[in-house]
């Protein structure tokens, strides 16, 4: 009988980009600091606008693409540059904007595990969601194979939501998202995931 087994990193990863994502490249990105080690994935929520699900305006956002008139909510945002490497909708379906390679724009003014500016040394995950609400099983499943495909080709020790990198300052994935389950699925030890209170 043969045995099942992940396939190689080199299968998976090409030059940054995830074989097993839509690849749609946004300009808003950078390169990561020399010498850099990415060592945490951060993890976000966001739609637009607020809590209206399955339109195009997230990838638009992240190419520079939005209509700002669209909707008085784009207004609040009008002009930001902002990326992630990637994308899961409500359906699981995956989007990448940035190589892992690079450096993403999706924390801002940031520090985690005594090490401040996240975007250099992090791979941003965005959920398709809203702050407080759930998310769904599809998003899960989707996020644990790419988490695990992050953690093949990347040194992997931290994962943490928007909200333990920007305390204060951010709310995002926020108190609907299962951290457990998420490290359930990954079976991967307790001291990566984020202290819950
Ligand atoms: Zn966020």
């Amino acid at each position: 009988m043969k045995t099942r087994s992940e396939p190689p990193a080199a299968q998976l990863w090409q030059g940054g980009w995830y074989r097993f994502a839509r690849h749609l490249a946004s300009p808003n990105f950078g390169p990561r600091p020399a010498g850099t080690s990415v060592d945490l994935i951060v993890i976000h929520s966001i739609s637009l606008p607020p809590g209206r699900y399955g339109g195009e305006e997230v990838q638009q956002l992240f190419t520079n693409t939005l209509d700002w008139d669209a909707h008085p909510y784009f207004k609040s945002i009008e002009g930001l540059s902002v990326s992630a490497h990637f994308y899961i909708r409500r359906g699981g379906e995956l989007w990448q904007f940035v190589s892992c390679e690079d450096r993403a724009w999706h924390a801002g003014p940031s520090t985690y595990r005594g090490r401040a500016d996240c975007n250099d040394d992090s791979i941003g995950i965005e959920l398709e969601g809203l702050e407080g609400e759930t998310f769904e099983p599809p998003q899960y499943e989707a996020l644990a194979a790419l988490c695990a495909a992050i953690a093949q080709r990347y040194p992997v020790q931290h994962i943490a939501g928007h909200e333990h990198v920007a305390p204060g300052r951010k709310r995002d994935p926020g108190a609907g998202f299962d951290w457990a389950a998420l490290q359930r699925s990954l079976g991967w030890r307790r001291e990566i995931f984020p202290v819950q209170p």
